[in-house]
């Protein structure tokens, strides 16, 4: 069985490098010379700048990428970090760890809703592991859910009662949403995990994005793009290839089936299967699609993201708990430049920055909307922008690092439009569709027959252990297809 994998993110690495285990001949293709895509880690300058993920999740004993490593033989570069990251707003500052308590300590009011979260976690965990049959695609998933669910997990009837409830609609049944401080702290909470806020985001998916503090985060040696490397050399360890600077640009296909990809290199590859490591109006475009024209329907919005690597003198967060720190801004709704996500280089770690200095990743959420209009009308239109959302960030920066600014030696912007390119997503879309229902989500399968989707817009979406809990669910829907090909 041939397998073509298009994009080396973690969803077609992870979904590549299982089914190589399991004797497919696999071909990866990437557009960039390093694995990785949003959980990349790139050179610059003498930097080694994580591009977008920072914080390792899931690495901790019977999480997805915990179970992943272990049956592909990985031993992740993975060091538990105490306190995953410290958030500040104003004068609050909490250190989140797994024993909550600052949040408790700061927010007494709310020790019900966390005990109500947790156990809501340990079951949504305990259900995820090995993969989630999904959304289901026939009565055999929905005896497997009941099977593993129902009958294994009784206590999992408890999840039917949160299943169409916002996590704001959560927060109200325990009085917590008349605290706006503490509402703000879920919303930006929520916003880096489920790409929306309470408001929105449904309550069982808000209540996983807020136990990764809990279960424990990971540092990852070397840089977040370690992990990718480790699964594109189990796909190489298994006689397959990983193929960089390979853009595909166009599927060919007749009728139901796909019959192979052509790449920008003049390259034409046959296959029996194609993973696409892509969001559908992205993939839409190698079928000869406009974007625009994609049928499927688009969630109302999509968020991307503005993104700042900075070379910096590390003295300014000496002595900080943490080396991720979520900031969010005195003013305006969260993202945009208003709420930050900072991460600092290890100090032990000398490749990643020159001597004496650290490499920053400060992230936003951003809409691509006004970038990519900025984009059209011009240079100078669109260097403004780039510089206003710089000093805006910088500006969060300073309300509670006053030292910031003078602490930075090179500064180095990724725009909405610079995702795009980087990661081939229409409008820069990254971090996966907001969270907002478990009804309706997307699964690995697509018009045709023998093309599957994987990574942060397949269910459950976004994150490491996201997606590869989706690449098992892609995996899964091939084989069977495979089987019942053969049958
Ligand atoms: C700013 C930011 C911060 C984040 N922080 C965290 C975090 O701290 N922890 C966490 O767990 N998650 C985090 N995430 C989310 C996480 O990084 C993503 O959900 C995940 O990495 C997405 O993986 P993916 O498989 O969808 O592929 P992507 O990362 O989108 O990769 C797709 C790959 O396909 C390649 N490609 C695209 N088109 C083609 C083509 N035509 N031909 C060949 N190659 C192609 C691209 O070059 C890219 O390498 C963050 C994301 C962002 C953007």
């Amino acid at each position: 069985m041939h397998i073509l994998v298009i994009g080396a993110g973690i969803g077609g690495l992870a979904a590549g490098a299982m089914l190589a285990r399991k004797g497919a001949m696999v071909t990866v293709f990437e557009a960039q010379e390093y694995p990785g895509g949003c959980a990349a880690t790139f050179s610059r300058s003498g930097y080694r700048f994580d591009a977008g993920a920072t914080v390792g999740c899931g690495f901790h004993s019977g999480g997805p990428m915990d179970i992943l490593g272990k049956e592909l033989d990985i031993v992740w570069p993975a060091k538990p970090e105490p306190v995953a990251w410290q958030y500040r707003d104003g004068d609050i500052c909490l250190d989140l760890s797994a024993g909550r308590d600052e949040i408790l300590d700061r927010f007494p009011k709310s020790r019900l809703f966390w005990e109500e979260q947790s156990a809501l976690a340990g079951l949504l965990w305990k259900l995820a592991k090995g993969g989630l049959a999904w959304p289901a695609k026939g009565p055999g998933d929905l005896l497997k859910l009941l099977r593993k669910g129902f009958i294994g997990l009784p206590a999992s009837a408890s999840l039917l009662k949160f299943a169409s409830k916002t996590a704001y609609e959560w927060l109200v049944s325990h009085h917590m949403h008349h605290d706006p401080d503490f509402v703000r702290f879920i919303d930006a909470q929520l916003l880096v995990s489920v790409q929306t806020t309470s408001h929105h985001a449904n309550a069982i998916n808000a209540a996983i994005a807020l136990d990764l503090p809990a279960s424990g985060t990971f540092r990852i040696e070397g840089g977040m793009g370690a992990v990718a490397s480790r699964l594109a050399g189990v796909i190489e360890h298994n006689d397959g290839i990983v193929l960089y600077r390979q853009q595909v640009i166009r599927i060919d296909s007749v009728r139901r089936q796909v019959v192979g990809v052509e790449t920008s290199e003049g390259g034409a590859f046959a296959a029996d299967y194609v993973i696409a490591d892509l969001p559908p109006d992205s993939l839409a475009r190698l079928e000869g699609a406009d974007a625009a024209s994609n049928p499927e329907k688009q969630p109302e919005r999509l968020w991307s993201a503005f993104t700042l690597y900075l070379g910096m003198d590390p003295l300014l967060f000496r002595d900080l708990p943490s080396r991720h720190i979520q900031v969010v801004g005195s003013s305006g709704e969260l993202g945009e430049g208003n709420s930050i996500f900072v991460s600092v280089s290890p100090s032990d770690e000398s490749d990643r920055a020159p001597e004496g200095l650290c490499a920053v990743t400060v992230s936003t959420h951003a809409d691509p909307a006004r970038w990519f209009d900025a984009h059209k009308k011009g240079a100078s239109v669109y260097r403004e922008l780039k510089d206003a959302y710089t000093e805006k960030m910088l500006d969060v920066l300073c309300e509670q690092f006053p030292g910031a600014r003078n602490a930075i030696r090179s500064v180095c912007a990724g725009t909405p439009v610079t995702w795009e390119r980087y990661t081939g997503r229409v409008n820069g879309c990254v971090g996966g569709y907001p969270q907002t229902s478990l009804f309706g989500v997307r699964g690995p399968s697509t018009r045709f027959d023998n093309l599957f989707l994987a990574g942060d817009s397949v269910f459950p979406g976004q994150s490491l252990p996201g997606v590869v809990t989706g690449a098992r669910r892609t995996v899964e829907l091939l084989l069977q297809r495979n089987e019942k090909g053969q049958a």
